[in-house]
């Protein structure tokens, strides 16, 4: 069956969905973007994402380029036309097409790309063994809260991560404390049971699978604490884990080759996991 995309306007073959090189979005990066899972063709959790996204415009200065209820009949369309039963679905929403000049033009025309694409269930081992990441300095702007298309950090750290063999990378601030993963929300567990992971502030993007996991802390007789965590103190943590819409929730058993206590996935990130799933199940059933 062909892919569709949606193109400002238009749903389209998706090799033919391109946009114009004085679109903002490729220009500056001046745009914004959501990534949205689908099960069972149904869009998790798709309220916060799209609170999310209007948060993100709203920071940037960047019109709405339609309504919500209309923006998720489109978001909804693509995923339809394309039919994806487990995979997520792409909104990116740029600042427009205009000449190429820094400051805001006069009238922006927002941009707005709909894609959609099914993907493989997660490997099963790296829910069973967890995952390995490195902790390395975060290079990134100073407004992490605004989910930015200008990921150019996050990519160069992610590829050192790969060369490096591991998972993701764990990115620390100025002061030795770890801010997040590349594409993922970084997260402890102390011996007393409380889940520990960074303040939703401006040095991190706030993940709708964070807020999920947060609410489901009570359910697991966890104590949620948001706060900072040094690389020092994840290595001595009773558990480690990293939350996001593609990694869900996966235990991490090694910090920069250390292992995090006995370098097998704990009961904490075991049961949140599980605890997530039937939620997500649940709620796309
Ligand atoms: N932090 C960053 C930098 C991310 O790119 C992501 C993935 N969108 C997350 C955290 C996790 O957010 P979410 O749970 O909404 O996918």
């Amino acid at each position: 069956m062909p892919r569709v995309s949606y193109v400002n306007g238009r749903y389209v073959p998706h090799g033919e969905a391109t946009i114009h090189v004085e679109d903002r979005g490729f220009q500056f990066a001046d745009s914004i973007y959501e990534v949205i899972a689908i099960q069972n063709g149904r869009l998790v959790d798709a309220a916060r994402h799209f609170d999310r996204l209007e948060r993100s415009l709203r920071e940037l200065r960047i019109p709405v380029p339609m309504p919500r209820a209309a923006l998720e009949v489109v978001t909804r369309e693509v995923v339809r036309r394309n039919r994806v039963g487990r995979g997520t679905v792409y909104v990116q929403v740029t600042r427009g097409r205009a000449r190429r000049e820094h400051a805001f033009p006069k009238s922006p025309v927002p941009g707005l790309v709909v894609t959609a694409r099914p993907t493989r269930p997660q490997p099963a081992a790296l829910l069973a063994e967890g995952v390995s990441v490195i902790t390395i300095p975060d290079i990134r702007w100073a407004r992490r809260d605004i989910k930015s298309t200008a990921l150019i950090a996050n990519v160069l750290c992610r590829q050192q991560a790969t060369e490096a063999g591991a998972y993701e990378a764990w990115l620390v601030d100025a002061d030795g404390m770890v801010t997040e993963g590349t594409a993922s929300n970084a997260w402890i567990v102390t011996r007393d049971r409380h889940l520990v992971t960074r303040t939703a502030d401006h040095s991190i993007l706030c993940g709708i699978t964070r807020l999920a996991v947060a609410d489901l802390a009570a359910t697991q007789g966890l104590v949620f604490e948001e706060r900072p965590f040094s690389v020092e103190e994840a290595k001595r943590a009773a558990e480690a884990f990293l939350t996001g819409t593609s990694s869900i929730v996966l235990p991490v058993v090694r910090i920069d080759g250390a292992p995090v206590g006995d370098g097998r996935p704990g009961p904490v990130a075991r049961n949140l996991r599980a605890a997530y799933d039937a939620m997500a199940a649940s709620a796309a059933a």
